[in-house]
Parts: structure tokens; sequence; C-alpha cells
């Protein structure tokens, strides 16, 4: 095992290592915690218990604003412990490696790193990853590449579906994110008056829309559509013709599929009908580490 990722979510921060050709891996999980320093610590020695030896190189998955060279974070809106942290610096010297053998990278992209080398993606060239959590993000892959066009490419969950819509945290309203995230579900489940407060909430939710008509289907055909006409912006930019789901919502996919498909013909140009395919990602949680690990490989195919 000599490939090195590292995912840093909210709910927990994945670490791994996986052999080169993806024959093996072994993973583990810590608790975040808002001191850096700590986090840091135990991150370095979990790695090194891993068996990570310099000069072995170090993806890290990250949510937020960064710069990459400089391997530093500047903005995170969901983890403020990351905001402003010299990660690269921090992680690097815990490891004795170069700084610039830590790598960051954005966490949807490293998911759909992850699914191109190990996961759904195996046999695509081009498709979409499209994360639905606590925001919506986005990983473009285009000919079997990652797609980072300045930095920021792939940043489906910013698409405007409605100008009009709910404030979103980039500043902006009506993005994605804004009206299909597993966030924007839960506001949405509460203002048509269904329960949404306690976890496991959102999973009865998308229980009762596959059991039959009635509200909870609504919502879930009402919130397939938004992030439908989200992606026919893809589809019609790019016409792309697969996207990979992952993210703790998209255990709901099934319930949002009419509604995505929906979405989608009414936005985008020309009837591309069956020919679009909307899968689950198939790496779960593990695909931002793995992705993140693949940051190291020399050529990706
Ligand atoms: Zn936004």
């Amino acid at each position: 095992l000599r490939l090195f990722g590292v995912d840093v979510g909210g709910s927990a921060i994945k670490l791994g290592a996986v052999a080169p050709d993806g024959s093996a891996r072994e993973e583990r999980a810590l608790a975040p915690s808002p001191d850096a320093a700590l986090v840091l610590d135990a991150l370095a020695s979990a790695l090194r218990e891993l068996g990570h030896r310099p000069p072995a190189p170090v993806g890290v998955g990250l949510p937020g604003l960064f710069d990459r060279r400089a391997g530093r974070v500047l903005a995170s809106p969901n983890l403020p412990w990351l905001e402003g942290l010299a990660i690269g610096d921090e992680l690097s010297g815990r490891l004795a490696l170069e700084p610039a053998s830590v790598r960051l990278e954005n966490d949807a992209n490293a998911a759909a790193l992850g699914e191109l080398w190990l996961g759904a993606g195996r046999d695509a060239r081009d498709f979409l990853l499209v994360t639905l959590g606590t925001g919506v993000g986005g990983g473009l892959v285009l000919g079997g590449e990652l797609v980072l066009g300045a930095g920021l490419a792939g940043e489906i969950g910013h698409v405007v579906v409605d100008p009009e819509g709910p404030p979103c945290g980039c500043g902006g309203r009506g993005c994605v994110e804004a009206l299909a995230s597993a966030s924007a579900a839960r506001r949405r489940a509460l203002a048509a008056g269904l329960p949404a407060e306690r976890p496991g909430d959102l999973e009865l939710l998308a229980e009762r829309a596959r059991a039959g008509p009635g509200p909870e289907r609504e919502l879930a055909r009402a919130i397939g559509a938004d992030l439908g006409r989200g992606l026919a912006a893809a589809v019609a930019l790019l016409d792309l013709r697969r996207f990979l789901f992952g993210g703790g919502f998209s255990a709901a996919l099934d319930t949002l599929e009419a509604g995505i498909r929906q979405g989608i013909a009414e936005r985008a140009y020309g009837d591309r009908g069956s020919s679009i395919r909307l899968e689950r990602a198939l790496l779960g949680a593990s695909a931002g580490w793995i992705g993140a690990a693949a940051i190291g490989l020399p050529t990706r195919t």
C-alpha cells in the first residue's frame, strides 16, 4: 500500500492507504475537532500507522476554497477550523515531507477521481460526479481526466436554477445547492409540513416517497426537478450523458430520479431521453480519500 489519501469532512476525517494498482486498501477514520493542531497530529500518526514513510506524497481532499500551490485553505464555510490553515506546510512538517508532497484537492473533485479510478466511473470517459450532502459539490471528468479549469471547474452546486430562489452559502440565490442539498431538502420538507429535524428523517421521507403517492413523493419530485434543471446546464454545455451521485443524500436518488429526468428534459436543448444515465457512486464515503490518494498516481487512465 503505497498511495496515501485523506478526506477532510464535517462529520469525519477519512484516510487510507491503497496499492497503486487499486488491488488492496486499508482505511481509518478520525473524529474532527476544532483544534487544528490536534487534528494534524492525529492525522500524521494515523498515516504513519498505515505505513506512510517519506517521500511518499499525501493527497488531501477538502471542502472550500484553497490555494493549491501554497497548500493553504482560504475559506471553508462548513469547517471553520480549516480556514487560513497552511495544511500543506503543517502536514508535510509532521511527516518529514517536502511541502509540495502534500497535494490539496477539492473534496468533490477527489471523489470524482476515486470513482474514475476504482468506482462507478471506471468504464467512463465523461461524467459529472455530484455530491449531495450538506452542500452540493461537483467533480467533472472529460476524456478520462479531471477538469479543473483555473481551479474551480465542475461546481454544479452553484449553477443557478431559480434566480429568485433561497439564498445560498456562496452569496447567490437559487443555486442547485440551495434547492437540492440534504440541508435544502430538510428545509423544504419542513416548509411542506413534513418532519425533517432529526437524523434519519430524510431516509424516512425517502421511504414514504418510495411507498406510494403523497406529499413525500411530490417533494422528492420537486427537489429532483430542481436538481435536473441545474444538470441541464451541464448537458447543454458539454453534452454530458452520465451523472454519478455520491454523498449521504444520494441514498434517495431513486426517489429523485423522475424529477431529475423531468428537469433535464425541460431545460436541455434536444431530446437525449434515455441516453442520460443517473447512477449512484460506488465507493461511498471512501471515494474522497481514494481519489486524493490517486493524485499520487503518475498517470491516470
Ligand atoms: Zn451557490
